[in-house]
């Protein structure tokens, strides 16, 4: 019998060619109203004891070819613990090789991270203590949520998921939660007494519910609309923005992951012509405590100077940093595996993600000053 291959679910991405009994030709489905795709997210039935090659045929026209050499596709038999596969990239082709033992498999771009995770992570929040809001309403008229922590009289901003399929900024904020929300916790005392500390883990939920890779519902990257967001096309930005315009901006990370790179990086405001000292070396202390919190920091590798060219003034970090005067922040995580902290089996994953959340506590308390 042939497999049976649907991502009819949330998060779900997968366009089926043809399905054999062990093989499959698919195909990523492309963002609504936009041009990227590389997200994907699908399950497959019918598959115990057969060896899957899922060919995933319209890779090399993705909105990141150079992310499939050396990448290795998320497995999972359960649905809830993701791994590693067997992945090869070969003229425009992504094959995907996998001995099932279950009967249903799922696989991912990366560990999906859905919305009813993301309301138990609210929820949690909000009974240890956080407060928690609604900053305003996504194209698709889902909530732009906030969790406030602390009493101090900086403002520290975390902003996630601009970039719907870059789930490991999801599992990031579990890990920096957990650490703001245990209260023998030295590190988040001293941040929260200095700072309110203001999550909006998941700004493009629409993408996240549709499947896209970049996108919202309109097809807008969100992330290029920080300068002037149209509250139309981009109300996601726009109610970030106005909430970020009531309370005022001292830091602002904003949590992303690379296609490309097999690191973990900051993109900081320091690069912008218009940055002061002051903002520079706050950028340059947020790295430095990282450095030492974290073994999957680094920074040799990471943009040039010039990333974003013409759109660099719509990114968070730079809109930010200029309109405040704050230090603004972009921290990447890797698709493929971290060269500094490599793990054979899992690749960059949840689990690494959620301890660079942790990790990264301290510099942002370094980055305060
Ligand atoms: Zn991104």
């Amino acid at each position: 019998m042939a497999l049976q291959i649907d991502a009819g679910f949330e998060c779900g991405n997968i366009l089926v060619r043809s399905a054999g009994e062990a093989a499959a030709d698919l195909a990523i489905r492309q963002d609504a109203n936009g041009s990227w795709f590389q997200w994907f997210y699908f399950r497959v039935r019918g598959a115990a004891g057969r060896h899957l090659a899922l060919r995933l045929v319209n890779a090399g026209a993705s909105a990141y070819p150079d992310g499939w050499p050396g990448y290795r596709a998320c497995v999972s038999e359960d649905g809830e613990a993701w791994t590693r596969t067997e992945t090869r990239y070969e003229a425009g082709v992504l094959e995907i090789r996998h001995a099932a033992r279950a009967d249903t498999v799922w696989f991912a771009y990366f560990a999906p991270y859905g919305l009813a995770r993301h309301e138990r992570l609210l929820a949690r929040a909000a009974s240890d203590g956080g407060r928690r809001d609604v900053l305003g309403r996504s194209v698709d008229g889902r909530p732009i949520d906030r969790v406030t922590l602390g009493s101090g009289p900086r403002q520290v901003w975390i902003v996630g998921r601009q970039h719907s399929g870059e789930t490991m900024a999801s599992w990031w904020m579990e890990g920096a939660l957990d650490r703001l929300l245990d209260p023998a916790d030295t590190v988040a005392a001293s941040l929260l007494a200095a700072a309110q500390v203001h999550l909006a883990p998941l700004v493009n939920i629409d993408g996240a519910a549709r499947g896209h890779l970049r996108g919202n519902a309109a097809g807008v990257d969100l992330n290029r609309q920080w300068h002037d967001p149209d509250p139309a096309r981009a109300p996601e930005v726009a109610a970030v923005l106005a909430a970020m315009d009531r309370f005022g901006v001292d830091v602002s990370l904003d949590v992303h992951g690379d296609e490309t790179l097999p690191h973990v990086f900051v993109d900081g405001s320091d690069v912008d012509p218009q940055t002061t000292p002051a903002q520079a070396a706050g950028v340059a202390r947020f790295k430095s405590a990282l450095l030492q919190a974290s073994p999957a920091f680094q920074t040799t590798v990471g943009y040039p100077p010039t990333y974003g060219g013409e759109e660099a003034p719509g990114m968070c970090t730079r809109a930010v940093a200029r309109r405040f005067g704050a230090v603004g922040l972009t921290l990447e995580m890797p698709f493929k595996d971290s060269l500094e902290a490599p793990d054979p089996v899992a690749g960059w994953s949840a689990q690494a993600s959620h301890q660079l959340g942790r990790d990264t506590l301290p510099a942002l308390l370094a980055a305060l000053g």
